[in-house]
């Protein structure tokens, strides 16, 4: 393929943004080589700058779950612009996307918008000290939960893609309130609040871990970690800004029957847009201000075009009774195609996958936690990445991210991946 004006793109950008790009993971630093530039994209094909044709596994991280552009999405945000970008006063829409999401997602009365999953995962732990007077908090190694302070201790995603899971700048001060445990290992978890009985404010973790490839819990996992907290006074927060309206209408709770006291949305519920948010019940939600004194505000959060576009896909979601089932049938497929790719050229991998995340390690034996995803053969990952792209599938650049299904994907898209996957898998 043809990369000149991706390149040139980018050698110019980088003269004014750090790296050349406003989001670490963007960079193909862990991958090598220079990141492409997109220009446009419809359904699941992503269009870059030179034109080449790509089938898309990132989906914007996530949020596409319906493919590029879609169609009601696109025509709600239209329609709103034409009306004023941004009122700083209560806007109708609010409401109706606030409604809607109540009521497709169990355990909720009651929600807050954000601008981002960063946003809505910082403002939640806020919310779980305030309501219960605690400082500390548990995250697992591997979750990433947002770019603020208090998460960034062994985070995922690009945190430790870029080998900075604990980032400079963040004072020993909050650091030492962010208590780190071993994601599906619940007698981990009893350790450390029994050290800091009473101190410990809340629980967060990805209900499926997918900024370590996809990890998905363990047999009892989220279970116990329910009864630990309700044993300890201690509140637990799902972030499921991956999961959240992609592993079920009601995310990751509704898939495993679980009750999370505070849950953090982003990606699918801004429908491309940038939008997070929290939400609980009526008491824990009355904390925060204007009725409560916990304090969280934002300029532009709730902003009518986002809100539209939110609404559109959350809309879409919930009158297609279909849509889950289908996501997980083609990831199915997608799953066994790679694995019957892989396995007839002795590639050793290990695939693990949750509806429709999906991940692919380079090594042998369960992937559980941070300790085994990070065994995975970086080198060959590095191969398969840039095999992948020339043979025109985007997969994200990094080894410890998860590829995002979209409703947008045919059989014939799944069935070239497959190819792609056994052409480059001859290669490494
Ligand atoms: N939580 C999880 C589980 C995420 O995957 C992400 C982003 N990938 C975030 C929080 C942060 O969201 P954002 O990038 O929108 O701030």
């Amino acid at each position: 393929m043809n990369y000149t004006r991706s390149s040139a793109l980018f050698a110019q950008a980088e003269k004014v943004i750090p790296g050349g790009v406003n989001s670490p993971v963007r960079a193909f630093k862990a991958v090598g080589g220079t990141p492409i530039f997109i220009k446009e994209a419809k359904g699941a094909y992503l269009v870059d700058e030179d034109n080449n044709k790509y089938i898309d596994y990132i989906n914007s991280w996530g949020p596409m779950i319906l493919g590029h552009a879609y169609k009601p999405v696109v025509d709600a945000v239209v329609e709103k612009t034409k009306k004023g970008t941004s009122f700083g006063t209560p806007t109708e829409i609010e409401t109706q996307i606030a409604e809607l999401a109540v009521s497709m997602v169990p355990n909720i009365d009651m929600i807050r918008f954000v601008n981002s999953g960063t946003e809505a995962c910082m403002s939640a732990v806020r919310l779980a000290r305030g309501y219960t007077g605690k400082d500390k908090i548990i995250k697992f190694a591997g979750c990433y939960h947002g770019h603020s302070d208090s998460f960034l201790i062994q985070a995922g995603s690009g945190a430790v893609t870029f080998g900075a899971p604990n980032s400079p700048g963040v004072t020993q001060g909050t650091a030492k309130d962010t208590l780190l445990a071993r994601y599906n290992d619940i007698e981990n978890v009893k350790q450390i609040i029994e050290a800091n009985k009473g101190e410990i404010a809340c629980i967060i973790l990805e209900p499926v871990a997918g900024n370590m490839g996809c990890i998905p819990p363990q047999n009892d996992f989220l279970k116990q970690l329910r009864e630990v907290c309700d044993a300890n006074d201690i509140l637990l927060i799902f972030d499921e800004v991956m999961t959240g309206f992609r592993l079920a209408k009601g995310g990751a709770q509704e898939l495993f029957n679980m009750k999370a006291d505070i849950v953090c949305f982003g990606k699918v519920i801004g429908g491309g847009l940038p939008v997070g948010a929290f939400a609980a019940n009526k008491e824990i939600m009355s904390h925060l201000a204007p009725l409560g004194p916990v304090y969280q505000a934002g300029t532009l959060s709730g902003n009518p075009l986002a809100m539209a576009a939110g609404l559109a896909m959350l809309q879409e979601l919930n009158k297609d009774s279909e849509i889950y089932t289908r996501l997980e049938e083609k990831t199915a497929y997608l799953h066994n195609g790679i694995v019957e790719a892989l396995t007839k050229n002795n590639i050793t991998h290990t695939i693990n996958r949750v509806g429709s995340m999906i991940s692919v390690h380079f090594d042998e034996g369960a992937v559980v936690d941070f300790e085994t995803a990070a065994k995975g053969n970086n080198e060959t990952f590095k191969k398969f990445f840039h095999g992948m792209l020339d043979n025109g599938v985007y997969i994200a650049p990094s080894a410890f991210e998860t590829w995002f299904i979209t409703d947008a994907l045919s059989y014939e898209d799944l069935d070239k991946t497959i190819a792609a996957v056994d052409a480059v898998a001859k290669t490494l």
